[in-house]
């Protein structure tokens, strides 16, 4: 077994004995032995008990030397390894130490602390990558202002770091250097105190395209963005991204923007998907980079959504930080929160909000359920990285719209403003957050703040009956969490739950009052929309009910809880045709598809000869009556369009998997839809034509999409015309949205043509490693058979690289998470794969291996013989000798 990983944990939370005040650092680059002098000046923390020795961390540090106020330290007065630095008996008074360290950039293969990115130098320093440079308090409760000196030959350009630049010239060449070669050096100033893991160093050979930004009390800021050269072109519309956050920061939550300067540089090897530095944000290159030939419509949406989150990380991240790691939430939950509301705003909201649920229904809820839950604010981890999850970003983000939901649009806005006020430039905790709303609204947060403290999804059951001759509706919701790793039982949570009325016919139901039925106290009046549940069972009795209705419950998905109702296929079918809640109307559209993929599935799998059954004829005909409702918005049309996915089937039956039997289950009804609806698509996809030059606009991107769905469904049924159709698609596509869309279809539904056209596409985009990424993930997507073998001979051509993350993900990170059919192959074949890639990749870049390794999560829901092929290789790579903590961590709670 690997070595003990030690546990951390929030109850034993101390403060640091001693504060670092200022941070002084010089970097004299060079790819094997950058030279860095780092001062800190330090004083006794008051109050705590400065009889301890000062103990800074690091990890492989090299250290050249250290001087404690100005002389060399005596090898007798500290103890220094590559993870520790120990000065045993430290001033009781402020204090400069100085360290001089050496690393070599290039040989930098875990993408933390500083390395080199096609040439370019940069950092990457959270959760704990600055000990890498450095021994700190590499912790974000430890505050410090920092000024950075970088000095390098001129042919590496561009010097950058965070906060305001304050000199810069000519230097001579340093000792030790090719003197042929001329240096130059930049010193940057960042006023704003800030924890290590915002530092960021940049420096390279590189393009950079500039704007400004003028700021509402008038000041401009410079807007600069850094490219590889050549991609300049590629740049417009994260700078347009970047400036429509910063306006709408002001506009909506009061935030301005308060440096100089606002840096953005896009790398291309990156373990994430950007990072916040202050004033210095790095991000990797797919969610900067997008023109309309090589960017589909979902690049452009995830540019302007990740710019946007990291430039809102400069008031709830940067400005105030996180006191520990357990509080991860607290910027990144409130931080997904702000961007959903942006992109909400820039484009469709209830769209948006159908896609951020279904990708918490794909990535969080399986977390939740199984081996891997932990609560939206962890208690105790062995590794910090691992807990970057769906779980702290998008649960955590639901908290805060749930809080909104609670205490209402302006309640939430006075809190927040609170909050920042009274906390500006400190570390902080979700106590003191929720607090700030406490506070400003005068209300008690106690059963609220159980959902950051509780693993598991809640669920909801939900039992209504009418009375027509009383006019009363009644109606029963209970609510229960199942237990979750060492969270055997729960306590009740506070769920807020949006409904409304929707009459059988269709007309609007109205109601006088809600009661409650136990102590018949009066809830709420005839303008009454949200129930908040706070015990395990309440009865509700709506008076006064204008007509025979159905409660429609949850609209707008108001809690991330699974609801279970007594709703009848007809009821159903009644919101898919009549919600005025645009989110409901697509989730009953979901249930009903969800009704007939379960038993379909369940068919398949106990007959190996099961007949199709056949689709519920309301279904279509309430389907077809919506694509061709020109009110709705064709966005809206697409999402109903498709069918659940594999994994969404796969954990509404929760047990016994056969993921086999759903695949075939889904196929049979996508068959069956697209015969039903026949005509109604192809007349439909025609209608939808593309004219003009591509935008990346909302409603241009949900045309396409529409358009681009129904071309997905029509393959569905067969070859026929339709592979003529798609053909024609692929080639007169005047954008990457429309030819990889025609793709896609083609090779998911294993069109006869997709393999000329995969050759087509390769060789058209072979020189683009975002494209390829494309074609590299559509390929390990495909349910065929042949797909390991097709897998394995990729990672064998020259545009895959084990040590790019992007290319990683794009070809294993897609066979793991998007094909459940191969991943999860019966043989054994698929798990096997994965676990020897994240066994070799362990060795350079484990916290990438251990995303990889996330894709076991769910095994334990699958039929038998798959369970013992996935339980084989999580033991496999447990028991490998040397294995980092990262991948340990993972794979060991896998088992448990
Ligand atoms: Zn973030």
């Amino acid at each position: 077994m690997p070595q003990d990983h030690s546990v951390v944990r929030l109850e034993d939370y101390q403060p640091t004995p001693y504060q670092i005040d200022r941070v002084s650092m010089a970097f004299r680059l060079d790819p094997m032995q950058t030279e860095i002098t780092t001062t800190l000046r330090m004083a006794p923390r008051q109050g705590s008990n400065n009889s301890q020795a000062l103990k800074l961390q690091g990890d492989e540090i090299n250290l050249i030397g250290a001087r404690l106020n100005g002389s060399a330290l005596d090898a007798s007065h500290y103890e220094a390894t590559p993870d520790s630095f120990v000065l045993h008996k430290p001033p009781q008074e402020t204090f400069i130490l100085e360290f001089v360290t050496r690393v070599a950039p290039d040989n930098n293969t875990q993408l933390m602390g500083l390395y080199r990115s096609s040439g370019t130098y940069c950092t990457q320093c959270e959760a704990e990558g600055f000990r890498r440079i450095t021994y700190f308090y590499d912790r974000p409760d430890v505050l410090s202002v920092y000024e950075v000196r970088i000095e390098a030959p001129k042919d590496v350009p561009y010097l950058l770091a965070n906060g305001n630049l304050i000199d810069s010239g000519d230097m001579d060449t340093p000792e030790g250097f090719d003197t042929a070669q001329a240096w130059h050096y930049a010193v940057w100033q960042d006023p704003f105190p800030k924890p290590s893991y915002l530092f960021a160093m940049v420096a390279g050979d590189l393009a950079r395209v500039e704007d400004h930004f003028i700021t509402r009390s008038g000041r401009n800021v410079a807007l600069h963005i850094y490219v590889e050269h050549g991609k300049e072109d590629r740049v417009a519309y994260a700078m347009d991204s970047l400036k429509r956050s910063m306006k709408w920061d002001e506009d909506v939550f009061d935030r301005e923007y308060d440096l100089d300067i606002f840096m953005i540089l896009a790398v291309s090897d990156f373990n994430m998907g950007a990072m916040e530095n202050k004033g210095l944000n790095i991000f990797n290159d797919k969610y900067v980079l997008a023109k309309p030939d090589t960017a589909t419509d979902t690049d452009y949406a995830l540019i302007e959504a990740v710019i946007a989150h990291e430039y809102f990380h400069n008031w709830t991240g940067n400005r105030i930080t996180c006191r520990d790691w357990f509080q991860l939430c607290l910027k990144e939950g409130l931080t997904v929160f702000r961007d959903q509301e942006f992109s909400s705003d820039m484009r469709s909201r209830p769209v948006k909000r159908i896609s951020d649920v279904r990708q918490l229904r794909a990535r969080q809820f399986p977390e939740d359920s199984g081996p891997l839950a932990h609560p939206v604010r962890p208690e105790a981890y062995s590794e910090i990285n691992n807990f970057y999850t769906a779980t702290v970003y998008e649960k955590g983000a639901e908290l805060c719209r749930m809080l909104k939901t609670l205490i209402g649009d302006d309640g939430f806005k006075d809190g927040l403003d609170l909050y920042f006020k009274r906390f500006d430039g400190q570390a902080v905790t979700i106590e003191d957050f929720l607090a700030s709303f406490e506070e400003a609204c005068s209300v008690n947060l106690t059963q609220f703040s159980q959902w950051y403290r509780q693993a598991g999804t809640p669920n909801l059951v939900a039992t209504y009956t009418y009375d027509a001759a009383r006019g009363q509706m009644s109606l029963t919701i209970e609510q229960s969490c199942p237990p979750t790793p060492g969270q055997p039982t729960k306590k009740l949570m506070q769920i807020p739950v949006r409904f409304g009325l929707v009459a059988r016919d269709g007309s609007s139901a109205t109601f006088s009052g809600i009661r409650d039925a136990k102590s018949g106290s009066l809830i709420g009046g005839s303008d009454c929309t949200l129930l908040t549940l706070t015990n395990r069972e309440h009865t509700y009795i709506f008076e006064g009910v204008s007509t025979d209705a159905l409660p429609s419950l949850a609209r707008g998905f108001s809690a991330p809880i699974h609801l279970r109702t007594n709703l009848t296929l007809e009821d159903q079918l009644i919101l898919v045709r009549h919600d005025t809640d645009p989110f409901n109307r697509w989730e009953a559209t979901q249930f009903v598809l969800m009704d007939h993929l379960i038993r379909q599935t369940r068919a398949n799998q106990s007959s190996s000869i099961a007949v199709d059954q056949p689709v519920n004829a309301a279904l279509i005909e309430a389907l077809k009556t919506c694509l061709l409702d020109d009110s709705l918005e064709h966005a809206f049309r697409a999402q109903l369009l498709q069918v659940p996915s594999e994994a969404d089937i796969a954990r509404e039956i929760g047990k016994n998997v056969n993921p086999d039997a759903i695949h075939a289950a889904r196929e049979s009804l996508r068959q069956e839809l697209a015969k039903a609806l026949g005509t109604t698509l192809v007349e439909l996809y025609q209608s939808l034509q593309d004219g003009g030059a591509f935008q990346p606009d909302s409603a241009s991107a949900g045309r396409r999409a529409l358009r681009n769905g129904l071309l997905d469904l029509i393959l569905a049924a067969g070859e026929g015309t339709a592979k003529g159709i798609a053909t024609a698609h692929y080639n007169e596509a005047s954008n990457m949205t429309d030819r990889f869309a025609a793709l896609a279809a083609m090779t998911l539904n294993r069109s006869t043509a997709a393999d000329a056209l995969l050759t087509d596409f390769h060789d058209r985009y072979a020189d683009d490693a975002l494209v390829i990424d494309k074609w590299l993930s559509l390929q390990a997507s495909s349910p065929q058979e042949g797909t390991i073998g097709k897998v394995k001979t990729l990672m064998d051509h020259p545009s895959f690289s084990m040590s790019n993350p992007n290319r990683v993900r794009a070809l294993i990170g897609a066979f793991a998470m998007n094909n459940p059919i191969q991943f999860n192959r019966k043989d054994g074949e698929g798990f096997k794969l994965v676990a020897d890639i994240i066994l070799t990749l362990d060795r350079s870049n484990p916290q990438t291996a251990a995303r990889l390794a996330n894709n076991f999560r769910s095994w334990k829901v699958l039929e038998a013989s798959r369970q013992t092929s996935a339980e084989r290789e999580l033991r496999r790579i447990a028991n490998t000798e040397v294995l980092s903590k990262d991948v340990a961590d993972i794979v060991n709670r896998c088992l448990q």
